[in-house]
């Protein structure tokens, strides 16, 4: 830390990316990508915004994507807006729905970027601990007392609430914003994004590095009444309005155009997923039960750190947290058939060097 960093950020602990290794070349399981390339569709729009129209600052409005994705979705124009990824969406959140007297209550097991904004922003961070099966109970939200994050399905434990908890949630808050982290709802969850016609309180926030094949392109996206939608923009004119860049605009309207590929990768992940879960759950494996791109996976011969280190050792990454509660588990990102029969062969013969 130089002698010149605000004190306000003297204690701040950034968030830590999973490993994206540029040199070995692994089975890469640790960052819920998808395995598939975007669709040709995507690849030839960013191709055709390459000329000269670069030079020229990307609609700050967004106006072509957000009328696609409008559509899309079944709501109004107003109701959406895009960011450089959804991590820029949730800053965005914070700065706007969050303060001294409003913090932000969510679960002590989620995505780890929840607490660095907490710290980044210097709002009080309200933890309510999963229940021991590490799920998600609504009552543990009634009036939370401040801005509620719920990711749905949860990261890192692939686990899903239904709508009709999301919707307890909205309406045990009246007085609250409840934002759903939609991540990984195309592989399998409910999106709450119909609900956000009814209630005022409730945000969608979504991205298209997972389903929809586009991780390294940045883009993410909230949906809600149009005063949320007000409100968050004020707070992106604040701090960069070309939020959104002209390759990422071009890509984002392609992909929710090609609506078959984006069924047909889901699909095959879904049935991938499956596949991957009963052939851990054979090699005696826990797996929680899991609706998103990953399984959360334990085996009580195998520490969680030692199974990733030997995997890595063989060229498969996944990924490991060492927060105690969830320390003898590993994150499997689900990649294609043939990565994961390799990752349950390769898992196999450590098993097998243990005994
Ligand atoms: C991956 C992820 C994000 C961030 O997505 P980006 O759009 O790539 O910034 C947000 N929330 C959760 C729960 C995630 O897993």
């Amino acid at each position: 830390m130089s002698r010149f960093l605000s004190s306000r950020f003297a204690t701040l602990t950034p968030y830590t990316p999973g490993e994206q290794p540029q040199n070995r070349k692994y089975i890469k399981l640790n960052t819920n990508e998808n395995p598939y390339p975007p669709s040709p569709a995507v690849t030839e729009a960013i191709r055709a915004s390459t000329g000269e129209e670069l030079k020229r600052y990307p609609d700050p409005t967004a106006a072509n994507l957000i009328r696609t994705m409008a559509e899309y979705c079944g709501v109004s124009e107003e109701q959406v807006i895009f960011g450089n990824g959804s991590d820029e969406i949730l800053a965005f959140c914070f700065l706007a729905f969050c303060d001294r007297k409003v913090p932000a209550c969510f679960a002590d097991i989620t995505y780890g970027f929840y607490k660095v904004f907490a710290e980044l922003c210097a709002v009080e961070a309200r933890i309510i601990p999963l229940t021991g099966d590490f799920s998600i109970n609504p009552a543990d939200y009634h009036r939370a007392g401040g801005t509620v994050l719920i990711a749905n399905p949860n990261a890192p434990t692939g686990m899903s609430l239904t709508l009709a908890q999301i919707e307890e949630i909205a309406v045990s808050n009246p007085d609250n914003i409840v934002i759903v982290d939609e991540a990984y709802v195309d592989f399998g969850a409910e999106s709450a994004v119909p609900l956000t016609l009814r209630y005022d309180n409730l945000l969608v926030v979504g991205t298209f590095s997972k389903s929809r094949n586009l991780a390294g392109a940045r883009l993410g996206y909230a949906i809600g009444d149009s005063k949320l939608i007000a409100d968050l923009n004020t707070v992106k004119y604040s701090f960069n309005p070309y939020n959104v860049n002209r390759l990422t605009l071009a890509a984002g309207k392609a992909a929710i155009e090609d609506r078959n590929y984006f069924t047909d990768c889901c699909n095959a992940i879904i049935e991938t997923r499956e596949f991957t879960t009963q052939a851990l759950r054979d090699a005696g494996f826990t797996v929680l039960p899991s609706k998103a791109n990953f399984v959360f996976v334990k085996n009580d011969r195998l520490h969680g750190e030692e199974y990733y280190l030997k995997l890595k050792e063989r060229g498969i990454l996944v990924r490991h947290f060492t927060d105690a509660r969830i320390s003898d588990y590993v994150r499997i990102t689900i990649g294609t058939r043939q990565e994961m029969e390799t990752l349950i062969k390769t898992t196999k013969l450590i098993l097998e060097a243990i005994q």
